[in-house]
């Protein structure tokens, strides 16, 4: 008789958000078939994963891939995702900040033309909610769009949201129940700060941060919490680094604001010494914050106060960071993330901070699969699900090394720091797509994937 599964991964420890069992994993046409004690039923590749976790992969709720670029290549779509199924990642949910912005369905649907025949991992996609495009996001949640992405600040790539338009996004995305996502930092508060700094001769990685302080982002978050809360919209709070913007969210939850929010490794990981340290490659917005608020901000994420955790992976070549090297608001902001989040956020939160492993589950998979309405056929392991599944080993050590990265521009802050807790194999619908240092798909592999709804 010949193997009746695909795939089975034998004696993990299988974890879920809500909970964690010993058992064999069965796979079959890119699905989970069964999950059983039974061990002896037959399978094309068996896997013993004895000692090691069996994790739904990594939904990463923020990824900029850069794809298309607006000018220079510092990612693509297959480095990108290369670097997501190293990293754990099994489906990458790219923002809108792509050239040309995806505003509307034509954009849309070219990006995603674009992203497919690249993509590793599979991948869903937002689309931007800009003034006056309501039209086109009917037309993109027709396409498939999984939510929408909005500013409150000034940004060179999407025009922002004044209150007004807001409030109409709001509430005409909360009619749908779809998912507004919103980047929020004080507009006026960030521009007259960066100029004022830069008038003062203020213009060293110290001083970056200055110019984005909590309070701009403090009050932006609780500008749009009031609203989520008086319109019903579904509102996610992106890359939060402020402790009281958490604890402004949970207040709204607590009077039935439906409110979620994700940080970013970053916040967890650096403080003001990598950004003098390593200066324009930790330049971000909203900024790194010193130690003090990277602690506060921990002991909220300890407290179950925020959802999800998410790369912001966001590349620039050597060449567009140096711009800032006199002048650090000069510099594009974001920094490298993709590849090392999930065994980064595992070992600060598991191994060093006691967070269980459903906690972690909840906040590198379930919740972003939940609110981005792609649950349950992704972020848990259950009969029915994408067989998207990470090893994990808990316990291996490692050095982070620049030349292991899959980006298209190898760095990051964390070079040479060593991890405890090991990606050994990421599987996307069935398929391995990551081994032990190797990439095994090849672009196009990775699916689009649509909302459920
Ligand atoms: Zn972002």
């Amino acid at each position: 008789m010949g193997a009746v599964y695909d795939l089975c991964i034998k004696k993990g420890t299988i974890v879920n958000a809500d909970r964690k069992v010993k058992a064999n994993v069965y796979i079959k046409n890119g699905r989970i078939d069964a999950i059983t004690a039974e061990e002896d039923i037959p399978a094309a590749r068996v896997i013993n994963a004895e000692g090691r976790l069996v994790l739904p992969g990594f939904v990463d709720p923020h990824t900029h891939l850069n794809d298309p670029p607006g000018g220079d290549v510092s990612e693509t779509f297959l480095t990108g995702t290369r670097s997501a199924a190293a990293g754990g990642v099994t489906t990458c949910i790219e923002m809108p900040l792509t050239t040309p912005v995806v505003s509307t369905a034509k954009a849309f649907i070219d990006k995603r033309a674009i992203c497919g025949p690249k993509a590793v991992v599979d991948f869903a996609m937002f689309g931007a909610c800009v003034p006056g495009n309501q039209d086109e996001i009917q037309k993109m949640l027709a396409h498939g769009a999984v939510a929408f992405k909005a500013f409150t600040p000034f940004s060179i790539e999407i025009p922002r949201l004044d209150d007004a338009s807001m409030l109409k996004a709001m509430e005409s995305l909360g009619r749908e129940q779809v998912t507004l996502s919103i980047h929020c930092e004080n507009a006026d508060m960030i521009t007259s700060l960066t100029e004022e700094l830069q008038a003062q001769g203020r213009v060293k990685p110290g001083d970056y941060q200055d110019a984005h302080p909590l309070i701009s982002e403090l009050e932006a978050v609780q500008r749009v919490a009031l609203m989520a809360y008086k319109t019903g919209a579904r509102v996610h709070v992106v890359h939060c680094s402020c402790p009281e913007a958490v604890d402004v969210v949970s207040y709204y939850r607590s009077l039935g604001a439906d409110l979620t929010v994700e940080t970013c490794p970053h916040y967890l990981t650096l403080n003001e010494k990598d950004v003098e340290r390593w200066g324009v490659y930790c330049i971000c917005n909203p900024p790194i914050r010193d130690q003090s608020v990277q602690d506060e901000l921990w002991k909220r994420v300890l407290e179950g106060k925020l959802d999800c955790i998410g790369t912001d992976h966001s590349a620039y070549l050597h060449t567009e960071k140096a711009e800032g090297k006199d002048n650090i608001f000069k510099t594009p902001a974001g920094i490298t993330a993709m590849q090392l989040c999930y065994p980064l956020f595992f070992d600060e939160a598991v191994n060093k901070r006691g967070m269980s492993v459903e906690q972690f589950v909840s906040m590198s998979s379930t919740a972003a699969a939940k609110r981005y309405d792609i649950y349950p056929k992704k972020g848990l392991i259950d009969v029915g699900a994408d067989a998207d599944v990470v090893i994990f080993d808990p316990k291996a050590q490692w050095v982070v090394e620049n030349k292991k990265l899959f980006y298209l521009e190898k760095w990051t802050p964390h070079v040479g720091r060593t991890v405890t807790g090991r990606v050994d194999e990421t599987i996307v619908r069935g398929k391995s797509v990551y081994r032990d240092g190797e990439i095994l798909a090849e672009g196009g592999y990775g699916c689009f994937v649509p909302a459920l709804r």
